[in-house]
């Protein structure tokens, strides 16, 4: 049967969405019925359970070895090291309980969740001296790198996949010996690059692809020698560049300066940063097809409402953070490698199937309600039952859902169909991603019932002002390894201010070999900067801004398109048409 698009009042914000026929196809495809909650709000109720940047020391629950945990150590639950938490010295069914009809689901499950083990991080395959990451997987040498996959000496950086030497990055694939790079893939030896791809020995650069020894420009395709976007001799261009004296703390500030101008005034935007891909909406997606209002997405198909999806995700709804051959997921935080039909599920990896309403899963199937399982198979809030009696149990655990739902503080009503309730979350919002990409008060933190985290006492003896540092790299000596610095933005729990920072012996290899100055920021301050040239996922309709009487269109373009450029911005967007008469 074919349905009709519907509007919806959302719980959390009351704002309309509506819901697409193919929208109604896929949750009749999947038996799950239809949200409650719009798609924004459904992707901050997930991104409240991705913190990566917030590590706290913890011991081993079993062995007492010191970890660094994402788990606030002030949590009840145990966190277990990776030899104890698949060792056989505990028994994972300890906290097994009946189903209690009496009482709702979430809070039966919230209960099993705050006293089960946890594994201490999100850290799987071959790690070497990658002590100080998280979501990280199958890295060398990273430090202080988050969600990153198949990298060597990475640091300060996120979202990083198969990439090497780079420091100060986010969302970058297969990049080599770069330094601030954001939303960028291929490219070498590129300094303060951003949404630019398949780039060499380039500085300050702005959508450009295929370019070499290009400065200060955007908008460039297959160029060289490109200064301030002019194409000017090769001797030149090394004086230009030279006289800019990015080597130095103040001679970078004019760069930037210059850049964000470039940025904001002077460069055609299309409407979204979309390449190689067929039938798509939202931002930051590339090698794709028939992909839904999503951000940051490559290598996937038939997907919508999701953030963070890398490597084969198939036929899949409302993800966040999800690779590698995976189909039939939906409402879910962290599932990798060949899972397959988990839905509202937080980490489950390696060969998970149909789980429903679990965290911290490896190589179960059918599992609902369970936490910190492995190879488990038939188990409902982490208690045994035989095949048959598991889906009877299902069946009679999802029709109680309907009838005596969760509800939280802020009367937000969870049945069966919603991820887990704001408040199940063990982290602050103030530090998961949430706040990097939707960042609010604490006072409207509070306000819509969401955690928030008190920043953490942070007593450094700091030695050094980091307004005291040399302008120059080469001014710098290996005393600076000694030193701890302050941040300019003394600790704010916004932006997850550490403080203070130190200078490491890697880095320190790396400013000098490329000739950058010190940072005078934390790294988090720093993350916090390359965010703001990135937008959030939140779109709008609005019409191409081309008034060129040259092109097909009589006076203004009337071109729609959905683009995540708010109304209000300045800058210069175009549609794809306008874009590509002009660019290419
Ligand atoms: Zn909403
Ligand atoms: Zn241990
Ligand atoms: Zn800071
Ligand atoms: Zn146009
Ligand atoms: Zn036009």
């Amino acid at each position: 049967m074919e349905h009709k698009p519907e509007k919806r009042i959302c719980q959390n914000c009351k704002k309309d969405f509506t819901i697409e026929s193919e929208d109604f196809n896929f949750y009749e495809k999947i038996k799950v019925p239809p949200p409650t909650f719009c798609p924004e709000c459904r992707l901050i109720r997930r991104l409240v359970w991705r913190n990566v940047r917030s590590l706290y020391k913890r011991n081993c629950g079993l062995c007492n070895k010191s970890l660094i945990s994402m788990y606030p150590d002030k949590d009840e639950a145990p966190v277990y090291c990776s030899d104890c938490w698949y060792g056989d010295k505990w028994d994972q069914f300890i906290n097994g309980k009946e189903y209690d009809f009496s009482k709702p689901f979430f809070e039966q499950l919230k209960e099993l969740f705050k006293i089960n083990p946890r594994f201490y991080s999100y850290k799987f395959g071959r790690l070497i001296n990658s002590e100080f990451t998280n979501f990280s997987t199958d890295n060398k040498n990273a430090y202080l790198s988050y969600s990153v996959i198949g990298s060597e000496d990475v640091l300060y950086s996120e979202n990083i996949n198969k990439s090497k030497n780079s420091v100060d990055c986010f969302s970058v694939n297969k990049i080599d010996g770069c330094y601030f790079n954001i939303e960028c893939e291929s490219n070498y030896n590129t300094d303060f690059a951003v949404i630019s791809n398949n780039c060499i020995d380039s500085y300050f650069i702005y959508d450009c692809l295929n370019c070499q020894n290009c400065c200060l420009s955007s908008n460039l395709r297959n160029q060289k020698y490109i200064f301030k976007n002019e194409k000017i001799s090769k001797e030149n261009y090394e004086k230009a560049v030279a006289a800019l004296r990015l080597d130095t703390y103040s001679g970078r500030k004019d760069a930037e300066n210059y850049f964000s101008d470039l940025i904001a005034n002077k460069t055609i935007h299309k409407y979204a940063f979309i390449y190689n891909a067929q039938n798509v909406s939202g931002d930051y997606i590339y090698n794709a097809r028939n992909i839904k209002k999503s951000f940051i997405l490559g290598e996937s198909e038939n997907i919508a409402y999701s953030f963070r999806v890398l490597d084969r995700v198939r036929d899949s709804y409302d993800l966040l953070g999800i690779g590698f051959d995976c189909e039939l997921i939906y409402e879910s935080m962290a599932a990798t490698s060949n899972t397959y039909k988990d839905f509202f599920c937080y980490i489950t990896i390696q060969g998970s199937r149909e789980c429903e309403y679990s965290l911290i899963l490896k190589n179960c199937s059918n599992c609902f309600g369970c936490v910190g399982l492995t190879n488990a198979k038939y188990c409902i809030l982490n208690r045994q039952y035989s095949e048959k009696e598991y889906f009877g149990m299902v069946e009679k655990i999802k029709k109680h859902m309907m009838e005596m739902p969760y509800i939280d503080k802020k009367e937000r009503v969870y049945k069966y169909g919603e991820f887990f309730p704001y408040d199940m979350s063990p982290f602050g919002y103030n530090e998961t991603v949430a706040n990097d990409f939707f960042l609010i008060s604490k006072e409207i933190i509070s306000a819509n019932g969401y955690n928030w985290k008190d920043p953490k006492e942070r007593n450094y003896n700091i030695t050094k002002d980091s307004t005291k540092l040399p302008d120059a790299i080469k001014e710098v000596s290996e005393d600076i390894l000694d030193e701890i610095i302050s941040c300019p933005n003394h600790g704010n729990p916004i932006v997850q201010c550490t403080t203070a920072f130190k200078i490491t012996p890697a880095e320190l290899q790396f400013y000098k070999q490329k000739n950058l100055p010190l940072p005078r920021y934390c790294p988090n301050c720093r993350h916090y900067k390359r965010l703001s040239f990135m937008n959030s996922p939140i779109f709008y309709n609005r019409t191409c801004m081309c008034k060129n009487t040259t092109h097909n269109h009589q006076g203004k373009c009337t071109t729609e398109f959905e683009t995540s450029y708010a109304p209000e911005r300045e800058e210069i967007i175009y549609c794809e048409e306008c874009y590509n008469k002009e660019i290419y």
